[in-house]
């Protein structure tokens, strides 16, 4: 039985961890799976992300739910390099072990860092590119059919949203980067692949697209917060008139630019 693993980065969660598992565990479930294991592969759990720093992660998933794996982390984190040196490579044993024992469970694994996205701007690329690939070759070489993908996985599909007249405009400007929705949707928004194409129905009837990524949670010291499905960026200035192919093509481009699609161990 092939054995999926995903690779994730914290960017963005610091202070909403206990979102982040409400929505993670959401998309798990809708997908017939049991809570993940998070397996920590920093140098140093160091940083501004709060929910991330030392234990405070382990504390809110439970110990069953969590492992560092240190040795996986980045040495040259440690000397302020910006290239990519595993302190023990060989310690991919390990993480295809939690990944086939956590398989026997209905559970998959998620191993991460801070990094928003495997890779980052120019030449730089993240550490967990670099683990998916010593873990891949491990896999082959034992013979163990292996998937790597950025979470929440999958190919990008499409979704719809209702919005009002003020949010559509400012969607169809790019002005809005972020579409807040309700909590019912979080099942399918929390597993909504990178770059799905979003069809965005005003109060008016009016329509138009945007690409999204899967939901995120906004905090904030004035309101209780709210679920929403971040607008990726790109280049080019948002056209209303832009054809679903034309974003089907940048949605593909970008997933390849971040690196976020899957790769496999045959
Ligand atoms: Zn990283």
């Amino acid at each position: 039985m092939a054995v999926t693993l995903f690779s994730w980065g914290y960017w963005g969660w610091g202070n909403a961890t206990d979102r982040l598992i409400e929505a993670v565990d959401a998309a798990e479930q809708a997908r017939g799976f049991d809570p993940p294991v998070f397996v920590d592969t920093r140098l140093r759990r160091q940083g501004r992300a709060k929910g991330f720093v030392g234990d405070a992660f382990r504390d809110l998933v439970g110990e069953l739910r969590y492992r560092h794996l240190q040795e996986l982390g980045n040495e040259e984190i440690a000397t302020g390099g910006t290239g990519v040196r595993i302190k023990n490579p060989a310690a991919v044993v390990k993480l295809l072990e939690l990944a086939v024992n956590a398989a026997g469970e209905n559970r998959r694994v998620i191993f991460y860092c801070a990094c928003e996205f495997p890779k980052l701007h120019g030449d730089l690329a993240c550490h967990r590119l670099t683990i998916t690939e010593l873990l891949l070759n491990h896999a082959k070489s034992v013979g163990k059919a292996v998937t790597v993908i950025e979470w929440p996985g999958g190919q990008p599909n499409q979704t719809r949203l209702k919005v009002d007249r003020k949010l559509f405009a400012g969607l169809m400007n790019g002005a809005r980067k972020s579409i807040p929705f309700n909590r019912e949707r979080l099942p399918e928004f929390a597993g909504l692949p990178w770059a799905s194409l979003a069809v965005i129905e005003s109060e008016e009837g009016a329509s138009g697209h945007v690409l999204v990524g899967p939901a995120r949670f906004a905090t904030s010291k004035s309101h209780d917060g709210y679920w929403y499905l971040p607008v990726l960026g790109t280049d080019e200035s948002i056209d209303s008139v832009v054809t679903t192919e034309a974003l089907t093509k940048r949605a593909e481009r970008w997933r390849l630019d971040h690196g976020l699609n899957a790769q496999e161990s045959r």
